[in-house]
């Protein structure tokens, strides 16, 4: 096998190889045998036909038991619901600081637009219903740097 060919046929499970996950499958399993109850605190099943081993939150894949979790069925499905739901959660912090959250980027780039046209800074936060501190900090670019530069830019 040529080992400069690509990887495109690895298949990936779990945001590793499939083959690691399988064999890290295979390992909990060796040594700690199947799944045998729900570590749920909250798990309302009755009598569940399986169970199954789900890495805990903000682990690794690694050869650490205590990175893994017995599950039922029905809490595994929810534990990982959860943890895309955080994920998705922390995404959406991205790019939309606190304070300025309300604000879209296009609602941004309007409120650049009247500072140029020298609307005082106080109507604007009254007109997108911010702090005025929001708006002194989009301003100085302390919020939405990304936009601040374009605004720089245009006025030189
Ligand atoms: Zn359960």
């Amino acid at each position: 096998m040529d080992k400069e060919q690509p990887a495109e046929r690895e298949k990936i499970k779990a945001g590793i190889p499939q083959k690691e996950y399988d064999n890290i499958h295979k390992w909990v399993l060796r040594y700690f045998g199947l799944a045998t109850r729900c570590e749920s605190e909250d798990c309302t099943s009755e009598k569940p036909k399986r169970f199954e081993w789900a890495l805990r939150k903000e682990c690794s894949y690694a050869r650490n038991i205590s990175n893994y979790i017995q599950l039922c069925p029905s809490c595994h499905r929810k534990y990982d619901l959860t943890e895309a739901e955080r994920a998705n959660k922390s995404a959406k912090k991205i790019g939309q600081l606190n304070n300025g959250a309300k604000l879209s980027e296009i609602s941004v780039l309007e409120i650049y637009r009247l500072l140029k046209n020298s609307i005082p800074s106080l109507d604007i936060a009254k007109r997108f219903k911010v702090h005025p501190t929001t708006i002194s900090d989009i301003k100085r670019g302390k919020r939405w740097p990304h936009l601040h530069s374009k605004y720089i830019q245009n006025e030189k």
